[in-house]
């Protein structure tokens, strides 16, 4: 192995070990902090939140991050089997013994790299709904159901995957030098495609959506939705609860396509006044161009992403220091394109605070435009039950919420709404 390869691989190893060291440090400093406040409900919430309720929480954020720990020490081994342990090499070896080298053997080998690592992340998948989330009362699915859904995700998958695989590979091998920048444009349409065809064609094979029935309420959203100037195609509602107890709402689609789905056990949970909160919660990250940024963000980030990988997959370190012998008389590129996914995610964890601190920005301004189109407090006491009924913690590790927490913690959101609202 050659002195780049092998700082290749040094590199790998640091960051792979890096990373789990930041991630189990920061999981237990979690788990301490909740632990240390499970007995007594912090001061602002004592009113409207019991010692039963908040000690539930406690236990769910305890057993997530205790499972968290576990899924990314499983995933770590995973990742140096496929590499420096030779799984992918190994792989890549056996299936040219059967094909011939080409675009169909490199379907084959992407094919079965992903069937093979969803086989062993299963009992994975399996445990978090059915042990973890069954034991707190969220579980809502049948083991026919998740089966059922499990199909069906790898038949729209290989769907939908397999012909942008086979367009990005053709390019590796036939646009020359460039090829990345028309893979990439490539996949910005695909892109674009799937925020189209996903809430009309996919979202309705794994859920029921219906137009929103109740009268009063429809009247209360469309009155608000003119209020702030915002045109949908409809409001729809969907039943979550078939899958989960945890509610939600969202935006999904644009342009014509646009549309409301509310959750229907967000619906249950919540009175009308705080549903409209919500919604406008929704619509200020919509009016404040947080979807707009987020998305140019990842175009950006993904022009990055495509630049990289049309450079490394020209490096003959990049595939041997990650235990890969690159073949000379058959193409590389589904290889290069593995490993470039596998070890992406290695640099980019230690991006997650600026992304978290990013989102966490957005969350409070969407609250602020709430607040300026409704009551403050209708959209304090939603997320308080929201918070309650997902069982969120209200006592996060302030290290552990800066580093990962999308959303601000509780304390810090519902005191400004509070202070707006007053
Ligand atoms: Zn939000």
């Amino acid at each position: 192995m050659d002195s780049s390869a092998l700082a290749f691989t040094y590199l790998f190893c640091a960051l792979l070990v890096g990373g789990l060291i930041v991630r189990t440090v920061l999981a237990s400093r979690q788990i301490r902090h909740v632990v240390r406040h499970r007995d007594r409900v912090p001061d602002p919430f004592a009113a409207t939140i019991g010692l039963d309720a908040h000690r539930k929480a406690a236990d769910y954020t305890v057993a997530k991050a205790r499972f968290g720990m576990l899924e990314s020490a499983i995933e770590a081994a995973l990742l140096l089997g496929w590499t420096l342990l030779g799984g992918l090499h190994a792989l890549n070896q056996w299936l040219l013994q059967w094909m011939e080298p080409g675009m169909w053997q490199q379907l084959a080998l992407l094919g079965a790299f992903t069937l093979i690592g969803a086989v062993l992340t299963l009992p994975l998948g399996w445990w978090s709904t059915f042990r973890l989330e069954e034991r707190f009362g969220f579980n809502k699915m049948s083991l026919s159901l998740w089966l059922g859904d499990l199909l069906k995700g790898a038949v729209v998958g290989a769907l939908i995957g397999l012909p942008i695989a086979a367009l990005v590979l053709w390019l590796m091998g036939a646009a020359g030098p460039t090829w990345w920048l028309w893979a990439w444009g490539a996949w910005m349409v695909f892109n674009l495609l799937l925020l189209v065809l996903y809430p009309t064609l996919i979202a309705p094979l794994f859920n029921k959506f219906e137009p929103l029935q109740d009268e009063t309420l429809k009247t209360r959203v469309n009155d608000l939705m003119k209020r702030c100037g915002f045109a949908a195609k409809g409001l729809f509602v969907m039943d979550g609860s078939k899958r989960s107890a945890h509610a939600n709402a969202y935006f999904t689609g644009f342009g014509a396509a646009k549309r409301v789905v509310f959750f229907d056990t967000l619906l249950k949970q919540l009175a009308p006044p705080e549903i409209d909160a919500v919604l406008a919660h929704e619509l200020g990250h919509y009016k404040r161009r947080h979807i707009l940024q987020r998305t140019v963000l990842m175009f950006a980030l993904s022009l990055v992403g495509f630049a990289v990988l049309g450079w490394v997959s020209r490096q003959a370190w990049f595939y041997t220091g990650l235990g890969v012998v690159p073949s000379l008389d058959a193409p590389n590129d589904a290889l290069a394109l593995l490993l470039f996914l596998m070890v992406v995610p290695l640099f980019t964890y230690f991006l997650s605070p600026l992304i978290a601190q990013l989102s966490r920005r957005h969350e409070f301004e969407a609250d602020a435009y709430a607040c300026a189109h409704t009551d403050g407090n209708d959209l304090a006491s939603a997320l308080l039950k929201l918070y309650k009924d997902n069982a969120s913690t209200l006592t996060p590790d302030p290290v552990f919420a800066r580093f990962y927490y999308s959303h601000p913690p509780a304390s810090e959101r519902i005191a400004r709404l509070q202070g707006a609202a007053a």
